[in-house]
């Protein structure tokens, strides 16, 4: 990876405007950085139209930024959902007028997400990175059929949020050791993988490009392993936290829950061998922010998601690089050369981070340019900070420096 030295970062960037900086911080003479391609986060929530009380597409593509990101696949649990050309417009002008980063808005399956009709796929294919009912799981199989035959024809993915809602019995954290012992109500592995199951069948017979949100288990694992074995078009995405948490660090706190929940060690370890493997193509974050109040209701009472895309590469580098469970050149095939490949995302020449991977750090969630602060991360030691990036040849994030030799 290329080396840059301070001496660039403030006399010979000359990009132009700076609009998302924070907290200063000291930058010794001899500190050096480390230029990093702009990662794709393909499962983010930016909340925007309708709930930009928790999120804005300003707000998140600026959080993105500093997180390294240059490009984010926006869910479409929004109000309007983006169902129609008509709705998608809506968004589509918010993310033309704000959007710091590349953000792509997923079009949604159904219309409403309400899993009865399919939305207007074919109108909106142009404008949408792929297809997705994030949030919940199209139960109906003759509609995901249908749907995936379409998609086939538009050259889309169709990127499923994996939920039997038969099998959820008003769960809340994984069905395990942790549930049991205080009391919790459990979500099985099972509604995660069953559906999985269906699916890979349904893409098997119509050759549909399939992509799974967020795999927790290692029975989903297992599925996927198959089905590429078999020559299926499909691929995965897991996040940071079922990489670096389980069952074992949960807390009774709602920035502890997201649906998938955190589950056992052995889902962990089988996770962790899948993105060693290349059988995982990507890690995706699943950034979800919610109001505080939302998230202060207790394990059973707060709303499913944490935020995740300012933590994801500390976190990552910390926990998997420099454990060397995964070289540096590997977290970044994951974090950028893989998502963008799948998803038909190009990188341009002038998207990229600088870090500073020796910088050492206490994650706190009121540093954030996110309008979240619920991460499990609170109060974590990483190494890490990025100190610039760099889109389109613009700078859209640049952590403020303190000169420490006065
Ligand atoms: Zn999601």
């Amino acid at each position: 990876m290329p080396v840059y030295s301070r001496n660039m970062l403030l006399h010979g960037a000359g990009f132009l405007p700076l609009v998302g900086h924070d907290s200063a911080f000291p930058c010794p003479e001899k500190t050096e950085y480390t230029r990093l391609p702009g990662f794709c986060d393909v499962h983010v929530h930016l909340r925007e139209p309708g709930f930009s009380y928790k999120e804005t597409i300003r707000t998140g593509s600026l959080a993105a930024a500093r997180g390294g990101y240059t490009a984010v696949c926006a869910m479409p649990n929004l109000d309007p959902v983006p169902d129609s050309v008509e709705h998608l417009a809506l968004e589509r002008e918010i993310i033309a007028r704000d959007a710091a980063v590349t953000v792509l808005p997923y079009g949604a399956v159904t219309v409403g997400e309400q899993g009865r009709e399919l939305a207007d796929l074919e109108g909106m294919a142009p404008y949408v990175a792929a297809f997705s009912d994030d949030g919940r799981g199209v139960q109906d199989p003759g509609l995901m059929r249908e749907a995936m035959e379409r998609a086939k024809a538009l050259g889309k993915l169709i990127a499923a949020h994996c939920e039997d809602n038969s099998l959820l019995r008003g769960g809340y954290i994984h069905d395990g050791s942790y549930a049991a012992a205080h009391g919790h109500r459990g979500i099985c592995s099972e509604s995660e993988w069953r559906p999985i199951a269906r699916d890979l069948e349904l893409a098997a017979q119509t050759g549909c490009g399939y992509h799974v949100c967020h795999i927790s288990t290692k029975e989903s694992l297992s599925l996927i392993r198959q089905a590429k074995k078999d020559g299926l078009d499909v691929s995965c995405e897991t996040a940071p936290h079922y990489l670096l948490l389980d069952e074992n660090d949960l807390q009774e706190d709602g920035r502890f829950k997201m649906n998938p929940p955190l589950r056992s060690r052995a889902d962990r370890e089988a996770l962790l061998e899948g993105i060693c493997d290349g059988s995982i193509d990507c890690i995706a974050t699943d950034h979800a922010p919610h109001s505080a109040e939302e998230k202060a209701r207790g394990l059973a009472g707060s709303a499913f998601g944490i935020v995740g895309i300012e933590t994801a590469f500390p976190l990552l580098y910390t926990g998997l690089v420099k454990t060397g469970v995964l070289s540096l050149e590997a977290l970044v095939a994951l974090l950028c050369d893989r998502p963008r490949k799948r998803f038909g995302i190009p990188l341009g020449e002038d998207d990229f981070s600088l870090w500073d991977l020796n910088a050492e750090s206490v994650i706190d969630p009121e540093d954030f340019l996110s309008r979240g602060r619920a991460t499990p991360f609170a109060g974590r030691r990483v190494f890490g900070r990025c100190v610039e990036t760099v889109h389109g040849g613009k700078l859209v994030y640049q952590q403020r420096m303190k000169n420490t030799e006065n």
